[in-house]
């Protein structure tokens, strides 16, 4: 994992106090609280006295760049374009052989990042019916993804690097700072980001040490003070890190990606089945449950004549009896690469019904930011456009599943 030492958020108080060390530790509390406030440029520090202004603008990566700010659903939904400059090298930091600098001095070029670029989406939902509102930031935790699964424009961009924590958490305090300076202005909307989900780019589990390191940033009592209740990490169904999660003592919020009620679908929709079959991966989830006391969410996204019939919807009523989860239905947003489509709105409901009569706790997902390619699985489609790169497996996979049944597909010449 690449990723720079002097990243402020890594750091965290105790950190940015090591590294002002002759200064009093109040200062590094301000520099803190301007990160919070979602304030990265030490120019914009103003508390702080000029010279530390200036020492803060060369030790630590230079500040992030809104690239792009595209807004949809009257506003209410925003996707956000951050850009991350080269940090600048070791050798040219002024003042190294300072004992205050001595995390500096010890930083190697090759540990810095060069250029990195994020999505994520803020989504308000204004207070309505006696309900609080709502603000949920959506963020991306790796550059793609590599987990290949062939209805996801993530996936068919493939990986192109990890994120750091302070790539992580930026994409929430820039939103925090756009609610804060009112740029959503909608009645009912809160001046503050109440909850953050990992469902962006990337499998925050296929970077475990950034999202956990995140999520604690993001929690932290005396920083941006998240319950962990309101933080949902998203997997594909990677089950060491499971395991981890579990182990930070959080109740945060799993949503687990299923998408097939058997193994030999998954195999096909979510590659990484292969490895982690759905019995080894349900037990996993059984046990985070026990442990974090938090109830489950398993996600489903429906894709017309793949995986959407009452049958499929009954067997997987069956998969999950008794986990008293809760199964969010997503119907499939279009991505470049396959053909496949959302199944028609009255089969949705079907296969809503069908989950209901079984018992199951469920809803289908309210579309969001479907204008601006901001909605789920369509983070980084420009990448996998502009690169020209699709996953050959993707295109594989939905072929091999969209033959219709009881057709054979035709690989010579066709019969005269
Ligand atoms: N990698 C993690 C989190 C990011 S994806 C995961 O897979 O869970 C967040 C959610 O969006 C997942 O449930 C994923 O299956 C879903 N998703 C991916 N592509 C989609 C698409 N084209 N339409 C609808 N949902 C999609
Ligand atoms: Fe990666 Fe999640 Fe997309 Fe699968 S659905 S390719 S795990 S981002």
């Amino acid at each position: 994992m690449t990723m720079s030492i002097l990243d402020p958020y890594t750091l965290g108080r105790d950190g940015l106090a090591a590294l002002l060390d002759d200064q009093p530790r109040y200062r590094a509390v301000q520099v803190h609280r301007w990160l919070v406030r979602g304030v990265d440029d030490p120019a914009e520090m103003t508390d702080l006295p000029r010279g530390l202004r200036q020492r803060l603008a060369e030790l630590l990566p230079p500040p992030s760049v809104m690239l792009r700010h595209s807004s949809a659903d009257d506003g209410l939904t925003r996707k956000v374009l951050l850009g991350f400059p080269a940090a600048r090298s070791a050798s040219k930091t002024p003042g190294t052989d300072s004992p205050a600098l001595g995390i500096a001095g010890r930083i190697k070029e090759s540990s810095l990042r060069t250029d990195v670029e994020t999505e994520s989406v803020l989504m308000c939902y204004p207070a309505r019916d006696g309900k609080a509102g709502r603000a949920t930031v959506c963020v991306s935790t790796q550059a793609g993804c590599a987990m290949g699964c062939p209805f996801c424009a993530t996936g068919q961009a493939g990986l192109r690097g990890q994120l750091s924590v302070g790539q992580v958490v930026r994409q929430v305090t820039v939103m925090q700072r756009l609610l804060a300076e009112g740029a959503v202005n909608v009645p009912g909307v809160p001046d503050h980001v109440t909850n953050v989900v990992f469902m962006g780019m990337g499998e925050p589990l296929a970077n475990l040490d950034v999202t956990i390191a995140a999520v604690r940033w993001l929690h932290d009592h005396d920083g941006f003070d998240l319950s962990a209740r309101s933080i949902t990490v998203s997997t594909v169904g990677l089950v060491p890190g499971i395991r981890r999660l579990a182990d930070v003592g959080l109740p945060i919020t799993l949503a687990v990606s299923l998408h097939a009620p058997d193994d030999a679908l998954r195999d096909d929709l979510v590659p990484v089945n292969r490895q982690h079959p759905l019995a080894e991966l349900l037990e996993a989830a059984r046990q985070y449950q026990d442990r974090t006391g938090r109830r489950l969410t398993f996600e489903y996204v429906l894709i017309d004549g793949i995986n959407a019939s009452v049958d499929q919807a009954r067997r997987l009523a069956a998969l999950l009896g008794g986990f008293g989860a809760h199964v969010n239905l997503i119907p499939l947003n279009a991505t470049p690469a396959v053909p496949w489509r959302a199944p028609p709105v009255p089969a949705q409901r079907a296969f809503l019904a069908a989950l209901h009569e079984a018992g199951l706790a469920a809803t289908i997902r309210r579309n969001r930011g479907g204008d601006i390619d901001a909605a789920c699985g369509q983070l980084y489609a420009d990448y996998a456009m502009a690169s020209g790169r699709t996953l050959p497996a993707a295109v594989g996979a939905a072929e091999r599943l969209s033959v219709p049944q009881g057709v054979e597909q035709l690989t010579g010449a066709p019969p005269s």
